[in-house]
């Protein structure tokens, strides 16, 4: 048997379906398996359970599902892969295509499983797709989040869950509607009852909701949850994935999988060296936890593997919050406020403050050649920002340094190294918009979120605007049936890859807020069906 790592005298552990990693594309996936009788083991490396997922606000892409059909909303598979593809980088559909349909078309079905195998039950949101304009677009019906669950339902793993900041007392929904982030007190009073209520049972909703469901789906279907156990390695026979040596409590374990092995590890934004690789010189930060280093990538590269897509990433602005070194950070749209605006570093605006997909512009590579074009950017605010997102405050307090504050634009400018009458004209003119309530140059909103109000002229502050991970999207690449393929395309038995940890088919850019927990699921679901299917 041919193994890459050496393996100390533990007995081996004996399942089905080895999964490797505990968020969301791992736990369906698992699901999926354990429900149609196959023995499953799932490892987790972190000593908390959910990854990036229990972070998440758990905003869930589902083309097509049925909470749309019930209320009478109209959706279809055609319309959401010719959006799909319409919003997918020019070239893509050549590898992509039959991944998009395997996607739209499995994605419906994910979700209807996954309400009737667990407790969860999700609920609409009110968000469009942000590509509103491409065909296909819906202003309604894709979008779901949970409802709030108990933490008890996870059993003896109630306090094995990556703890979410803030504590996921709101659902997506409740999130939407009120704004708690800017808003606590208002948004408290409001909900006041349901907040109550479920801080005496101990529910919570968004991404800890999301985890709870799905694992205690998978308990009830006799799945093993090992915590502290990272796959480090494939075990292969013959060209066919046999299982994975994990290593527990310092010893390595070999664990034959009979069926096969479902990588579902998360991204490599955490791998210094393979970050440095595929997005070279880029300041950065990074919101998901740091397990996700990468391992998925490495034992497949190991068993001579395909990796593709390895240049895009989710990415969102972020605040340093330094829990595990200068680039840890908590993705949060902090500049989304009336009186704020992003600048370049011409001291120019560049785009709608409001664009769902700023993360990936902001890493847009300048025609120059020259790294990315609208880097350095900056948050240009009313002092008043800090008062209106209480969380801000909080971090920025714990990060002086990373808010710069003066009495003056000009004088701001001068502190951030920005051109003084650029940035002066841009705030004037922003300000003039803000009177008639014409965004001339990006047509941004005047109402809603972040809507428009005036900056300045006294008091003002700065933030820069770093390009924060929340997750890489590049990975092994894998057929319409999640397996794994090696560098010449052909399949390697026995393994499959599912959720950020795969060569993502959409890309950076993000068709819907859950445009990633809903791939990732429906990846999870796709891999688990692979494996049940034979
Ligand atoms: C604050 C925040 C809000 C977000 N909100 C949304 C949202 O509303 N909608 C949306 O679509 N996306 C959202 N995201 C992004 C989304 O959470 C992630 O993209 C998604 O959850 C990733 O899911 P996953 O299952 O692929 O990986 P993860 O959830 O990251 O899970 C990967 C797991 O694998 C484990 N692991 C790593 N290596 C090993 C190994 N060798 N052995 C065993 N285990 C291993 C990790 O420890 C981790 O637990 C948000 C992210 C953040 C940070």
């Amino acid at each position: 048997m041919g193994m890459v790592m050496p393996i100390s005298s533990l007995e081996p552990l004996h399942c089905d379906v080895l999964v490797v990693g505990s968020g969301a594309a791992a736990l369906t996936a698992a699901l999926v398996t354990s429900a149609a009788g196959l023995s499953t083991l799932i490892v987790e490396k972190a000593k908390y359970l959910g990854g990036t997922t229990a972070w998440s606000g758990a905003a869930i892409w589902v083309p097509a599902n049925h909470h749309a059909a019930a209320a009478g909303l109209d959706d279809n598979t055609d319309d959401a892969l010719a959006y799909v593809a319409a919003a997918a980088p020019s070239g893509w559909a050549a590898t992509e295509a039959p991944l998009w349909r395997a996607f739209v078309q499995q994605a419906p079905r994910m979700l209807a499983f996954v309400e009737a195998h667990t407790r969860l039950r999700m609920a609409l949101t009110t968000q469009a797709d942000p590509l509103a304009t491409l065909p296909g677009a819906r202003m309604v019906g894709r979008m779901l989040s949970p409802l709030a669950l108990p933490r008890r339902l996870a059993g003896r793993f109630r306090h094995l869950i990556q703890p979410a900041r803030p504590w996921h007392l709101f659902t997506f929904q409740e999130m939407l509607a009120c704004d708690p982030l800017r808003r606590p007190i208002r948004a408290g009073i409001c909900h006041a009852p349901r907040l109550l209520w479920r801080l005496l049972t101990g529910a919570r909703a968004q991404g800890t909701a999301l985890v709870v469901g799905l694992l205690r789906g998978c308990l009830d279907q006799d799945c093993q949850v090992l915590l502290n156990t990272p796959a480090c390695a494939l075990i292969i026979q013959d060209g066919v994935v046999q299982g994975a040596v994990v290593r527990q409590k310092g010893r390595m374990r070999p664990v034959i999988a009979r069926r096969g092995v479902i990588l579902a590890s998360g991204g490599f934004e955490w791998d210094p060296s393979r970050r440095e690789r595929h997005f070279p010189g880029m300041p950065c930060l990074i919101a998901s936890p740091e397990s996700n280093t990468g391992d998925a990538h490495r034992m497949v590269e190991a068993v001579g593997g395909q990796l593709a897509r390895m240049d895009q990433a989710n990415w969102s602005p972020g605040i340093p919050t330094g829990d595990a070194g200068d680039l840890s950070a908590m993705s949060v749209y902090f500049h989304q406020d009336p009186a704020a605006i992003l600048v370049d570093r011409a001291g120019r605006r560049f785009v709608d403050e409001g664009d769902f997909n700023l993360g990936a512009l902001l890493v847009r590579p300048a025609e120059t050649g020259e790294g990315p074009e609208h880097l350095p950017a900056w948050c240009i605010a009313d002092r008043g920002l800090l008062h209106r997102a209480p969380l801000l405050r909080w971090f920025a307090r714990r990060r002086r340094s990373w808010i710069t504050c003066a009495a003056t634009i000009p004088a701001l400018a001068t502190r951030i190294g920005l051109p003084k009458a650029s940035l002066d004209e841009t705030v004037a003119r922003y300000n003039d918009a803000c009177r008639t309530g014409i965004d001339a140059l990006f047509g941004r909103a005047a109402k809603g979120v972040p809507g428009m109000a005036p900056i300045g002229p006294r008091h003002v502050v700065a933030l820069p605007l770093i390009p924060t991970f929340v997750s890489t999207k590049g990975g092994p690449r894998t057929t319409d049936r999640g397996q794994v393929v090696d560098t010449t395309g052909v399949p390697i038995p026995g393994l499959f890859c599912c959720g950020v940890a795969m060569a993502n088919p959409i890309g950076s850019r993000a068709v819907g807020a859950g445009t990633t927990i809903g791939p990732n699921m429906t990846w999870g679901y796709i891999c688990g069906r692979s494996l049940v299917d034979g």
